[in-house]
């Protein structure tokens, strides 16, 4: 009886969870590796906003930080706390800046804020009045129109004798509206206008490449470079073949394998009819769990790029996505494949080293960062790291 009691606590959930996430840490470390070699002269820094892109900050953030990347981009304060413990004498900027009634975190975190408008501006201005010097960062913007001083405000603020000496920036960077587009004129565009910026502030540390700006080369790369997808294993770059290793597998189980007859309908809003007699695999994945209807076979007009939806991988084969896919489960067809080689209980890959995280991107017609960020809180995760 205690047997049978003491193998109930030596399950391992991962091996039995419906929906399952498995994050490379050794992939993932060799990708920021590669980003920093790529940065050439610039130090390579790491962004981890979004719970680092849905993999989970903390084991992500300290496999960064073992690997050697010493400065951190996170959009909220909130994030930046959970960060700190995981990567103890990092700089940590956060994206958001510093909004009144959180400057208590950000000193108690040795956190970073970036500094993106007037208001934030004078904000700190009072701030290092009460409280003495403390670093920030300032974002300026050169055409993107989201954050950022305006050019003539940041070129400004660096001529101005009147500024007071604790205000003390350690870093001024900008943001690229079409670095995943090479040819872009916007990209040299911007590209001057951050060289003004990073001339008025002399001194300072320069950054302006995320992913797809390290691709575009040495002029882009300043002092210090930003990249976060290509580290997640994702496509930065429009049309290029991805250099990067994945990282992320998310499986999901089948709970029933069904025969269907040719003729009959799929799902919701039948909105896929059976052309032959057909067995469907029904996995315990839906759009709840990141899996996103848009990928669904019909039923979903505003997709053209692919029409006929996505795919999943079983037993050395794509099986497609059958009719809608709805909250908990996705129907596939796994009519292909041979009926000894699927039951209940195997795992279907959603995406991963068979399914790339890009193609199910582009056949729900959104990005690899979204479907990332959509991963949802039911996958039992499990981190690999290879130790040296
Ligand atoms: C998200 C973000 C990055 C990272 O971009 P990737 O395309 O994922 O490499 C860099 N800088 C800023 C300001 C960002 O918002």
């Amino acid at each position: 009886m205690t047997d049978f009691i003491d193998s109930f606590d030596d399950e391992d959930p991962f091996d039995s969870a419906s929906l399952r996430l498995t994050v490379d840490l050794t992939a993932l470390t060799e990708n920021w590796k590669d980003m920093a070699r790529r940065s050439g002269k610039a130090r390579a820094g790491a962004v981890v906003k979004a719970d680092a892109y849905g993999l989970g900050i903390e084991d992500t953030g300290e496999a960064l930080f073992l690997a050697g990347a010493r400065d951190f981009f996170v959009a909220t304060v909130e994030e930046g706390v959970t960060l700190r413990p995981y990567a103890p004498d990092a700089r940590i900027f956060v994206l958001a800046g510093i909004w009144p009634g959180t400057e208590r975190r950000f000193f108690e975190n040795d956190l970073v804020p970036v500094i993106s408008s007037e208001e934030q501006l004078a904000f700190w201005m009072a701030v290092l009045a009460e409280y003495g010097d403390y670093p920030c960062a300032l974002h300026v913007d050169t055409g993107f129109n989201r954050l950022g001083l305006s050019m003539d405000e940041a070129l400004a603020l660096a001529d101005d004798v009147s500024r007071p000496a604790s205000f003390a920036p350690v870093l001024v960077m900008s943001h690229l509206a079409c670095g995943d587009d090479h040819p872009s004129e916007m990209n040299r565009q911007q590209l001057e206008s951050f060289r003004q910026v990073s001339a008025a502030y002399e001194g300072v540390d320069s950054s302006l490449a995320a992913s797809a700006g390290i691709f575009l080369g040495s002029d882009y790369h300043f002092d210090l470079t930003r990249p976060g997808i290509a580290v997640y294993g994702g496509e930065a770059v429009n049309g290029m073949a991805n250099p990067m290793r994945p990282v992320v597998t998310a499986e999901a189980r089948i709970i029933q394998v069904r025969t269907v007859k040719a003729g009959e309908t799929v799902g919701y809003g039948r909105a896929m009819q059976l052309t032959r007699d057909s067995r469907l695999a029904i996995v315990a994945a839906g759009y709840a769990d990141g899996y996103l209807r848009s990928q669904s076979s019909g039923g979903v007009p505003m997709r053209q790029a692919l029409p006929q939806g996505g795919h999943g991988f079983l037993a050395g084969r794509k099986v497609p996505v059958a009719g809608r896919i709805t909250m908990d489960l996705t129907m596939f067809d796994v009519t292909d494949i041979p009926e000894n080689a699927v039951r209940a209980g195997d795992y279907v890959e959603l995406f991963g080293k068979n399914v790339l995280l890009d193609d199910v991107a582009r056949s729900a017609g959104t990005i690899g960062y979204e479907i990332l960020t959509s991963i949802g809180l039911r996958h039992e995760r499990r981190y690999l790291f290879e130790e040296e």
